[in-house]
């Protein structure tokens, strides 16, 4: 394939934007570097580059793009709402529309209010669980990614009875010492985290359903234990739903797992494609917020009328029957069909899937925390994304990233890319 325009471009990013990107994980950097693919246009579930190439997608825009790229029904939408101007910072009554689409869909939601994106839907989270509690401490599971506030750059402390580090220069120490990091699927670290700290905790901010060290489902009760030690100790429970809610259920995976937050952060799939975040939940602990309470969260761009109608007209396409049925059927056709090839060809790989959602992981062992995640083969996935990358299949440049399916995949898209895991993994296989 030739990238010529690609590089081009990518040159001048180079020169205009600092490290070429937006977002550091567009970087080629964690695959190797190289410049980054510059896509011109997406259709359905295919993307086109800016030297002709076509695509397969399974980026999603990490996560948003359910519904595909340039949806007709959602496009429609926002052409719509953009010709009655695009921000109005008065009550509109789309706003309220989509506020009780969301709390019908997720019963936790007693009230919402909307932000711009997830990093803000977390944030403000926190902020309230500090306020209604009285207490500044948080905990968090290793590995879990929260936004770009100060409060979850934090690293780990040698254990459950440690204060956190910042995990970015910039997040002061003073700030990185209010978080304590557990690991996921390990309840005694967690008790354990709140033997030393109980009285001092605020909330514990959890992903019911991981997706940012690849797709990692909480192990059976881990999440009801969660949330039994955190009411025991007075603490709040945060789901953190940016990357879950309506991905693998019309609702949150709080609905798929039966079990309740106290309050919710939302983002990604929720605005369409366009910046959106959202928080909520128990009304009692949401009164705290301005202007009703002594909480501050604002926004200029708060509710805007092109998100709004987004979010609405995504909410109508992915509510129709049969849509989570049919990703989680093509999802498993591509997991089934990738396992074949990993024991066709001796790959030291393993895959975790749910519905729609699936990572490769190059390893042995089956990943079930983020110290595994961590301890994948980086090498040999660089491989075999520029080895997809090749053959038109885009994927996310990390190695534990999630393959998201939308709704525009067909099952010849999956058998295709199918195809072209047996010539990587033949690529790999002669390499070794
Ligand atoms: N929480 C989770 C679980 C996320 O995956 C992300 C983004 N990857 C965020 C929060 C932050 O969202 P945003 O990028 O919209 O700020």
């Amino acid at each position: 394939m030739n990238f010529t325009n690609s590089e081009k471009i990518q040159q001048r990013a180079n020169e205009a934007i600092l490290g070429g990107v937006n977002s550091p994980s567009r970087s080629y950097k964690a695959v190797g570097g190289g410049a980054p693919v510059v896509m011109a246009r997406g259709e359905g579930a295919y993307f086109y580059d800016v030297d002709g190439n076509k695509y397969i997608d399974y980026l999603a825009a990490y996560g948003p793009i359910i519904t595909g790229h340039a949806h007709p029904h959602i496009t429609e939408a926002i052409k719509r709402a953009a010709e009655n101007g695009v921000l109005y910072g008065t009550p509109t009554e789309h706003e309220v529309v989509f506020a009780e689409m969301l709390k019908e869909a997720i019963p936790s939601l007693e009230k919402v209010r909307f932000v711009n994106s997830g990093t803000e839907a977390v944030m403000t989270t926190i902020r309230v669980a500090r306020a209604f509690t009285k207490r500044d401490k948080i905990i968090k599971f290793a590995g879990c990614y929260h936004g770009h506030s100060d409060l979850v750059l934090v690293a780990a402390g040698s254990g459950p009875s440690q204060l956190g580090t910042p995990d970015s220069a910039g997040v002061p120490k003073s700030v990185a010492q209010e978080v304590i990091t557990v690991p996921f699927n390990d309840i005694e670290q967690f008790k354990e985290a709140f033997h030393h700290f109980g009285d001092q905790i605020a909330g514990v901010l959890v992903e019911p359903i991981v997706g940012n060290f690849g797709i990692v489902e909480p192990k059976e009760g881990f999440l009801q234990a969660v949330n039994d030690i955190a009411h025991e100790h007075g603490a709040l429970v945060i789901y953190d739903e940016v990357i879950t809610a309506f991905r693998f259920m019309y609702g949150g995976a709080q609905d798929l797992l039966g079990v309740k937050p106290d309050l919710t952060a939302f983002g990604k799939v929720i605005g369409g494609g366009l910046p959106i975040g959202a928080y909520g939940g128990r009304q009692d602990i949401m009164e705290h917020v301005a202007p009703l309470g002594p909480t501050y969260q604002a926004g200029t761009m708060a509710g805007n009328p092109l998100s709004m109608q987004a979010g609405i007209a995504l909410l109508e396409v992915i509510k129709q029957d049969g849509v989570y049925e049919e990703l989680d059927r093509l999802g498993k056709i591509l997991e089934d069909g990738m396992l074949a090839l990993i024991k066709k060809y001796n790959i030291r790989a393993t895959i975790n899937r749910l519905m729609g959602a699936m990572t490769i992981y190059f390893t042995d062992e089956k990943v079930v925390n983020y110290e595994q995640a961590e301890n994948t083969d980086g090498e040999a996935f660089a491989k075999f994304f520029k080895l997809m990358l090749n053959q038109g299949i885009n994927l996310a440049p990390s190695k534990y990233e999630a393959w998201f399916i939308t709704t525009e995949h067909t099952e010849q898209d999956i058998q295709e890319t199918l195809k072209a895991v047996e010539n990587a993994f033949m690529s790999m296989t002669v390499e070794k």
